[in-house]
């Protein structure tokens, strides 16, 4: 069959890789010039930042991709876990470092919150049995039809605690204000506000934690350039620079579409696969008369994940206490998130991600120099939002906010300064209003209602990406290619 993709984020090139081992006929086309979508990387003056994630987990379903091309991963790129995990700073200027070995994590814990030392244990125990709940009946299952709900996953499908939230169960586990934020934080690595998100969400410690943290050797963008070299030994044809106007309905035959539409061209496919964000193209890249108006308004009122504000800063020095992933919290966390979701401000007292990989990967920076890459957690675009009048004051202040927790001199040492907005986002990778994740999870039901990876109207258009099912982030977008490889194969026998 011959299949057209669109966009080479991690999905779209995973999903090509993958039908193309399925003995497809595969062209891919992306708009920008680099494959990778919101994984880039950016070098200057002998500085080298990834612009977009900065940790993988679950690697086993990145092995399990090139598994099913029939290739081995490891002849590709490489990744290896970095300890300690994080250094986390509050905003008192006590430091908690997240150790690997559980007996050093332990000092560690005796030490800032001994109340709650048996809590993390017992967290992460209920941590892992979400984790059993879920994986099979709904992370690793395309939940596309009634077939793929098996009578005995319904059990456990009732019990992952979806009627509590993040920050509720969080609370009924420590008693410390500071393993309480710590734990909360991890809403924000699907986009969500642990203050409204479900329960269900703190799955999320027990794979980082538990199943463990990891740094791709060379920087992120090898996965990348990984997947598209394992697309090209599939044998897809990758055409960067080149944007999809408009997927085509078949005039001739209802529920069918009949190619992509590219420089006024029609591009005729037997299947379409969008990587585009899936808002974006169901609303934009199909006519508007594809879908109904209801259908449409539905699509459009789905809140989208939250989006990053990121700082990329070359330095002429190094700052010896920060490990390679760092957080500097801020006071009064729930203000934070009313500030990105309700009032959709940026905080002002932000929570900080800092990482800094020249020191695991040295030639990330000049010898001497670092590499610093700072993450705060913003809303999404909406009108009125001035972002080329914030960006330089904006940026001001976090380097102000790390200069207050003890990264003195930080402003002096500034030799390279970049930004990247959420505009930047919405504007670089046709992501809905520049979220970073697709859509929020910051109700009972929608984690579970993302666009699935077959449209429900249009039999041969597929969809992947971390704004369909089952979600955003490296693994769960490498899951949703694998979800559209299995049901291509579905339908066809
Ligand atoms: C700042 C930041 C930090 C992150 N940190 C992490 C992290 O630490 N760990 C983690 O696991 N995840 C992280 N993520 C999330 C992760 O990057 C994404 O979930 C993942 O990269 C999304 O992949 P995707 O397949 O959805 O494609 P996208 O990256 O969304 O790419 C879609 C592609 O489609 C292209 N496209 C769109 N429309 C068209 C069109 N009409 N024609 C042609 N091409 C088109 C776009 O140009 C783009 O290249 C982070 C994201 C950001 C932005």
């Amino acid at each position: 069959m011959k299949i057209s993709i669109i966009g080479a984020g991690l999905g779209g090139l995973s999903a090509a890789a993958l039908l193309a081992a399925q003995g497809h006929d595969v062209e891919l086309f992306e708009q920008n010039d680099h494959v990778g979508g919101k994984m880039q990387e950016f070098s200057v003056d002998g500085f080298r930042f990834d612009t977009g994630p900065s940790l993988l987990t679950m690697p086993f379903l990145l092995k399990e991709v090139f598994d099913r091309c029939g290739k081995k991963a490891a002849d590709y790129l490489e990744w290896e876990s970095v300890d300690p995990v994080c250094r986390y700073q509050y905003s008192d200027g006590v430091i908690f470092t997240n150790y690997r070995d559980p007996e050093k994590n332990r000092a560690e814990l005796l030490r800032i919150a001994p109340e709650d030392v048996d809590a993390w244990d017992s967290f992460l125990d209920y941590s892992a049995d979400l984790y059993r709940r879920t994986s099979g009946p709904y992370l690793f299952n395309p939940l596309q039809a009634m077939r793929d709900i098996r009578p005995s996953d319904l059990p456990d499908m009732l019990r992952i605690d979806a009627f509590s939230t993040v920050s509720s169960r969080v609370d009924d586990y420590f008693s410390s204000h500071r393993l309480r934020q710590l734990f909360k934080r991890f809403a924000t690595y699907n986009g969500s506000s642990p203050f409204l998100a479900p329960a269900t969400l703190n799955i999320i410690p027990y794979v980082e934690l538990r199943l463990g943290g990891y740094y791709i050797r060379g920087g992120m963008y090898r996965l990348a350039r990984a997947l598209h070299n394992l697309a090209r030994d599939c044998g897809v044809r990758v055409y960067t620079g080149t944007p999809v106007d408009l997927i085509v309905p078949d005039p001739s035959k209802k529920r069918s579409i009949s190619g992509v539409m590219i420089n006024g061209s029609l591009h005729e496919a037997d299947v379409v696969v969008a990587n585009s964000d899936a808002t974006d193209t169901y609303l934009n890249l199909l006519p508007e008369n594809a879908l109904s108006g209801r259908k449409r308004k539905k699509i459009a009122r789905t809140e989208p994940s939250c989006s990053g504000f990121v700082v990329m800063l070359g330095i002429n020095r190094t700052y010896n206490q920060l490990e390679h992933h760092n957080i500097f919290f801020s006071d009064d966390y729930k203000d934070e998130f009313r500030a990105i979701f309700e009032r959709r401000e940026l905080p002002v007292e932000p929570t900080v991600y800092l990482t800094n990989t020249s020191r695991t990967d040295p030639e990330d920076a000049p010898p001497g120099c670092s590499n610093l890459y700072l993450l705060v957690n913003a809303p999404y675009t909406q009108n009125g939002q001035l972002w080329h009048e914030w960006t330089e004051t904006y940026t001001d202040h976090i380097i102000h906010t790390l200069e207050d927790r003890g990264l003195d001199g930080l402003r002096e040492s500034i030799v390279v300064r970049e930004a990247i907005t959420p505009a930047d986002f919405e504007r670089l990778y046709g992501s809905n209003k520049g979220s970073i994740y697709g859509t929020s999870s910051n109700n009972r039901t929608a984690a579970f209602a993302r666009p699935r990876n077959k449209s429900p109207w249009f039999d041969n258009l597929y969809l992947c990406g971390g704004s369909t099912h089952p979600g955003g982030g490296i693994p769960l977008v490498l899951q949703s290619a694998m979800n559209v490889s299995s049901l291509m194969e579905r339908n066809l026998t």
